[in-house]
Order: structure tokens, then C-alpha cells, then sequence
């Protein structure tokens, strides 16, 4: 890493920080224990073999197909049912299969909010010349766990929203390569995306602003964007891959082994134990963070055994893993739209009696102090991944 990008990354890091960072205890014990009660009683709309949100999109989504349209149509249907604006971002791309024809699908909730949390993947799959690829990681499930966070949290996002802050899903197009992942051969729709938001607002936002209103290009509403993909497999677990938001990674981390050590989910995902700021995974996430969005990076590391190869279908599945990122992602978004008459006043000291009463163990503390300690942009990527065995992020082809 050069020391221009270093210094560029630290002025990133305190220039623009995705506000309430602190969040980890914000909610209650109480609240998380609601959060994932509802979780637990939705869980069928994520069932691997009938699940309304889940099992439309375990189909091959090869752009143009039906699979494709039939995720298209999920996506819009849901969304639009819960009151999100949708807006269609269609372009035709030049790929080394010729032109086609392409579309980045937006919908935001209360699209007149000043700031986004975005939530994003990508939702077509990838073309493979040895059969039909239906991408179960990628990126099936993290489609439906988008759809699962906005109609769980459907009588909740407008207090969010009150705050100014309003919930925005992205479904990418495009990312796949045709043929080799190259910077022309890949993450098509995001690139198209960042360069029209670079330049001017969402057709949702004017819709709902009016032609006449000052309008700022969209990429300056967005106060985080969290991509989430190759999700779903029994192996899914997570480092902090971008520095500038190392600490909300942080943050998520402490938040499930609260949500762990209340059992509402069967094990943790955030390894705190690998360095931050290895950023080199290709994703949609890359031209946004060209634009200094910061983002939060939600892939799986090591990738799935099963990535890129016709095996990444259902049955790659992890139904427990699928069940516990719906409550996490949930308490994640919910983490700032707590019901003040729910919450007991929380002080310094309330904070940590609260993470106490949850029974989180000290070994987490240690191992945040770990990191934090060292998240300064001097630390390369790290050389191991602590209790997989086989991942060493160097030796991994980070195209995804
Ligand atoms: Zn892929």
C-alpha cells in the first residue's frame, strides 16, 4: 500500500464516518430479544425448498432469462408492496459478448430523507460455459436477505427514516465477468451506477422532492453502503476489509456476540482477530469507494468451497447461517430506530452493565482491543484466517 493511499484512507476515516458508529449497544437486550423473536417467527419466507423470498431467486439468473426476470419481478413486487420507490437504472453495456442490455434496480424508503443506509448485491448470476449456474452465495441469498430486512423491519424503517436517514436497497447488475475479470470485464452495473450518481440525484429522489428542489448528486446522500455477497454456505464468516469503516465492523461484531450470548443465533461471523484493512476484494463496492462512500464489505472469507462452480446451488445452503444473518442484518438496520419508550436511558456505565447482563465474554473485548490497537493503515493484509485452516488471504483470487 502506497503512502498516499495510506494518508487518503486516514483522511477517510476521520473526515467521513457513518454517524451513531457506537451502536453495538443501542439497542436493548430487550429489543434484540423482539428482533429476533420475529426473525425466527418469518423464517419460512427464507426456506431453502419453499421460501417466498429465498426460493424464486434459487434459479439460474443469467441476465435476459427468466430466472433473471423472475428475480426482477421479487424484488420489484416485495418492495414495491412495502413502499419503497423503485427506480430502474437501465443501460446497455459493451461486453466481450457484445451489447447488452442491463439494469441496476434502486428502492428506497422515503426517498425525500436527506442520507441513505444502503444495503446492496448483486442479482444475476454468473454465464458459465459447463451448464446452467444459479449463484445460492452469490448472490442469491444476500437478495433475499435485503427483501428479508425491509418487510421484517416494515413497521420500523419510518422511524428510521424520521431521523433523516432512510433505508436504500441496491440490486446490482452485472457484476460477473463474461470471460476473465478484468476492470472493463466486470461489476458492470456499478460502475454505470456510481458514474450517474456521481453527476446527479435518483429518479425516486426527484420524484419525491419535485423537479424544482435543489437536487445534490445521490453518492452525496449515501452515508454508508454495506455489500453483502457470497453469503449462505456453512464456511460464511466475515473480516474488516475496508479500513475506513474498521470500527462499524467493529461495532457488528459486538452487536452478534451480544445477539450469540443471548442465543438468538447458533454461532458468531465476525472474525475480529484478522487485521483490517486488506483491501483488495474486486466487488460492485469499487467504483463507490473510488468516490470516497465509505463501505462496509460483507463477504464471505475464505469465498465458499463452492464459489464459481455449478455446485454453488440449494444445496449449498446453510439454513442456520441464512437464519442468523436475517437477525443480525435486522438488529443492524434497527440499531438506530429504537423506541425511546423501550430503552432505559443508557450512560457510559449502563452501556457496558448492558453488554454484562447479555453475558458477552471478556475474550471479545480482548480481542476488539486487538484490533483496535491496530487498525492503523500500516497493517497489510493478514497472513491467516484463525480457525478455518485453509484460508490465506493472499492465496485467494479475490474476483468475485
Ligand atoms: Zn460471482
Amino acid at each position: 500500500m502506497s503512502s498516499a493511499v495510506k494518508a487518503s484512507l486516514q483522511s477517510q476515516l476521520s473526515s467521513r464516518k457513518f454517524s451513531n458508529a457506537q451502536f453495538s449497544n443501542v439497542l436493548s437486550g430487550f429489543q434484540l430479544s423482539r428482533l429476533a423473536e420475529a426473525s425466527q417467527k418469518q423464517r419460512s419466507w427464507l426456506d431453502i425448498q419453499k421460501g417466498e423470498l429465498l426460493a424464486p431467486v434459487l434459479v439460474p439468473r443469467q441476465i435476459g432469462s427468466p430466472g433473471y426476470r423472475a428475480a426482477q419481478g421479487l424484488i420489484v413486487d416485495t418492495l414495491g408492496k412495502l413502499g419503497y420507490a423503485i427506480s430502474w437504472d437501465n443501460f446497455t453495456a459493451s461486453t466481450p459478448a457484445g451489447n447488452v442490455k442491463m439494469a441496476n434496480i434502486i428502492a428506497t424508503r422515503n426517498p425525500s430523507a436527506a442520507k441513505r443506509l444502503v444495503l446492496s448485491a448483486h442479482y444475476e448470476s454468473k454465464v458459465m460455459t459447463d451448464g446452467d449456474f444459479v449463484g445460492a452465495t452469490d448472490s442469491a441469498v444476500p437478495v433475499a436477505l435485503m427483501l428479508d430486512v425491509a418487510r421484517g423491519l416494515a413497521d420500523k424503517i419510518d422511524q428510521l427514516t424520521s431521523r433523516d436517514l432512510s433505508l436504500q436497497l441496491i440490486f446490482f447488475d452485472g457484476e460477473e465477468a463474461y470471460h476473465e475479470w478484468t476492470a472493463t470485464d466486470s461489476i458492470y452495473g456499478a460502475r454505470h451506477l456510481a458514474d450517474i450518481w456521481e453527476k446527479g440525484p435518483d429518479s425516486a429522489t426527484v420524484a419525491a422532492l419535485g423537479g424544482t428542489a435543489q437536487h445534490v448528486p445521490e453518492l452525496q446522500r449515501v452515508e454508508l453502503m454495506v455489500l453483502l455477497d457470497l453469503i449462505g454456505a456453512s464456511t460464511t464468516a466475515f473480516v474488516a476489509l475496508e479500513l475506513p469503516t474498521a470500527d462499524l465492523f467493529i461495532q457488528l461484531g459486538k452487536l452478534e456476540k451480544r445477539l450469540h450470548s443471548a442465543g438468538h443465533i447458533s454461532r458468531t461471523y465476525m472474525n475480529m482477530t484478522v487485521q483490517p484493512g486488506s483491501n483488495n476484494i474486486a466487488d460492485d463496492h469499487i467504483p463507490f469507494v473510488q468516490r470516497d462512500i465509505p463501505v462496509m464489505h460483507l463477504i464471505s472469507v475464505p469465498f465458499p468451497e463452492v464459489w464459481h462452480t455449478l455446485d454453488d446451488n440449494a444445496k449449498a445452503l446453510d439454513p442456520r447461517v441464512i437464519a442468523d444473518m436475517s437477525i443480525i442484518l435486522r438488529s443492524f438496520v434497527a440499531r438506530d430506530k429504537a423506541d425511546p419508550q423501550e430503552l432505559e436511558p443508557l450512560s457510559e456505565e449502563k452501556s457496558e452493565a448492558d453488554i454484562a447482563d447479555d453475558d458477552v465474554s471478556d475474550n471479545s473485548n480482548n480481542n476488539d482491543d486487538a484490533i483496535l490497537a491496530g487498525d492503523g493503515p500500516d497493517h497489510q493484509e493478514a497472513s491467516n484466517f484463525p480457525g478455518t485452516g485453509r484460508a490465506v488471504l493472499s492465496d485467494i483470487d479475490w474476483s468475485t
